[in-house]
């Protein structure tokens, strides 16, 4: 997970939202689930309608908001609610934040793996069904009394337990190995829960990042050599190729590929 800054613009200039047609329907389905209160039941045309969908494809770099694996391509994703629209899985009675059904805000790319409970299953070297996870309903926080229940509570008084991408600089609580594993910094609680929700150490995201660590690792050994050996051109061009195409916001798993560069010494460069 990297930090991304929701108010950046594109190329051109253009914020990376939806149209003012858009926050119009928004506005009037935020009026309907005001009435309706826990009775009303979202309506995903106006969430994860395609506008919306192609804002948060560019917004998020075509990367899962929470474990940054490649979407659209490769993998269906989710318009997730970060706060969840319909009920909460840690406060029986709550009717779900559906006030914030139709919130951009509250709306993220997030690939199924992550958003929904999966399996995570068996590997060809490791033959084993590990733990199941994915973060459906769940919106933890660290004192129950803290949490909004209806329109009007405040958001921002909830000791929220989950990392958001857009709030929070996530490389001050995550730490990677260099087999690839995600791990809070000690005694995170925030980092800690994060990983759980979002089902962070499931074996295909954790090889995943290790093959870009090992990129990484083998590029700034290359770096160190052309250095070594007086070829300071070829360094500049693998210097500018690292941060190209590895630790840019658009790099998939670019928060492992920054770990190694912010600490080699851990990854043995
Ligand atoms: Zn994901």
């Amino acid at each position: 997970m990297i930090h991304i800054d929701r108010d950046r613009a594109d190329e051109q200039g253009r914020p990376i939202r939806p149209g003012a047609s858009w926050f119009a329907r928004a506005a009037r389905g935020r009026e309907r689930a005001a009435a309706e209160a826990g009775a009303h039941e979202a309506d995903p045309g106006i969430y994860a309608d395609d506008w919306v969908k192609a804002a948060l494809e560019e917004l998020f770099h075509r990367k899962c908001a929470y474990c940054e694996a490649p979407i659209g391509a490769e993998a269906d994703w989710n318009v997730e609610h970060f706060r969840p629209k319909g009920r909460v899985a840690e406060r029986h009675g709550h009717p779900g934040y559906y006030w914030l059904a139709y919130e951009w805000l509250n709306l993220y790319p997030v690939c199924e793996h992550c958003n929904q409970r999966r399996k995570d299953r068996p590997l060809w070297g490791d033959l084993q069904f590990a733990e199941a996870g994915g973060k459906q309903d769940q919106f933890p926080l660290e004192d129950e009394a803290t949490r909004a229940m209806a329109p009007g509570d405040a958001l921002a008084r909830e000791a929220r337990l989950l990392l958001d991408p857009c709030e929070d600089r996530p490389e001050e609580h995550l730490r990677f190995t260099v087999d690839g594993q995600i791990v809070a910094v000690t005694g995170d609680r925030k980092g800690e829960v994060s990983i759980e929700v979002f089902h962070l150490r499931r074996r295909r995201a954790r090889d995943a990042r290790r093959n870009v660590i090992s990129e990484v690792v083998a590029l700034l050994k290359l770096i160190r050599k052309s250095e070594a050996d007086g070829r300071q051109e070829a360094a500049a061009d693998l210097r500018r190729f690292l941060e190209d195409f590895r630790l840019a916001d658009s790099c998939p798993y670019a928060a492992a590929a920054r770990a190694v560069v912010r600490d080699p010494a851990v990854f043995g460069v």
